[in-house]
């Protein structure tokens, strides 16, 4: 419908379109029909609009994507900084978690850490939380795109006291969502050091029956990679890799360590790697090797 008015003509100084890479447009309008981008192009040949809003100083791009996150817990923003990562969990975040987290806490938390990304620019995002039911709700009413992952650890957390209600409640989830414009919903073991096999095969195998996504904190720290070795003679990765987890659906957030070893099994199994830099820098715990050019030797 070519001749029918743009609803929105939008203006801004710059645009940075999806295609063609590393372009950026001035002089540039986009317009919307029917909730949908219909035009892009120069301003001067924009057609007419019943609206058309003028952003000057402002640059117009697709939205960012925060790809790991915990959202409700911006409500413990400011709480024990600087710690290593173990006593930075089981002295201070486990415990108020313990005794604050219930689903009134996750819908104001998520709501805030919604507002707080769009105003960021973050149109989508991946989250991994307690009550991940409620946090659906608030993405759904959000307008939001969203990856929630449901958390699954060997001892009780809050809305699941064992992790086999858990594991039925992330498969529940997923069912009410297959049909979800905007909500993908993902398995959530928490980390090496807190899911055991068992419940990893179970992981596995719910994940490969339903091609759901699996994302799950690996080799955040030395520390971690280190206990492990010394426990079982075996890296986390490897083990992950042992036990089927590995795969183009896996998630390995972190990953601040990286041996050849690990390199070759990413690629080999095509899984992805989430890069936290800022969590990172928060408890020290490394930096995630994804910038090799430039670096001395
Ligand atoms: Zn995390």
């Amino acid at each position: 419908m070519p001749d029918t008015p743009l609803d929105l003509l939008i203006v801004p100084t710059w645009v940075v379109p999806v295609e063609p890479a590393g372009v950026v447009l001035s002089g540039h309008a986009l317009g919307i029909r029917g909730g949908l981008i219909a035009w892009l192009g120069p301003r001067h040949k924009a057609p007419p609009a019943h609206e058309v809003q003028e952003l000057p100083g402002c640059l117009l791009s697709p939205g960012l994507i925060n790809a790991h996150g915990h959202a409700a817990m911006t409500l413990f923003r400011g709480m024990a900084d600087d710690l290593p990562l173990m006593n930075w969990l089981e002295k201070h975040i486990w415990p108020a978690e313990a005794r604050w987290v219930d689903e009134a806490f996750v819908a104001t938390g998520t709501q805030l850490a919604i507002a707080e990304q769009l105003k960021g620019g973050i149109t989508c995002f991946s989250d991994m939380y307690f009550y991940p039911r409620v946090a659906c709700e608030q993405v759904d009413r959000s307008g939001m795109r969203a990856q929630i992952s449901a958390p699954i650890l060997d001892f009780p957390i809050p809305g699941a006291a064992t992790p086999e209600q858990a594991l039925s409640q992330a498969v529940a989830l997923f069912d009410a969502h297959r049909q979800h414009p905007r909500i993908s919903i993902a398995f959530g073991p928490h980390a090496p050091y807190t899911v055991s096999d068992p419940h990893l095969e179970q992981v596995r195998m719910l994940a490969e029956q339903l091609q759901a996504p699996v994302q799950m904190h690996v080799h955040e720290t030395a520390f971690e990679v280190e206990q492990a070795v010394a426990a079982t003679a075996e890296r986390p990765l490897a083990r992950l890799a042992r036990l089927g987890l590995l795969g183009p659906r896996f998630q390995a957030v972190h990953m601040t360590q990286v041996s050849d070893d690990d390199l070759h099994l990413l690629v080999a199994y095509n899984a992805s790697v989430v890069h936290c830099p800022e969590s990172n820098l928060k408890l020290a715990s490394g930096f995630c090797p994804v910038e090799n050019s430039g670096r001395p030797g």
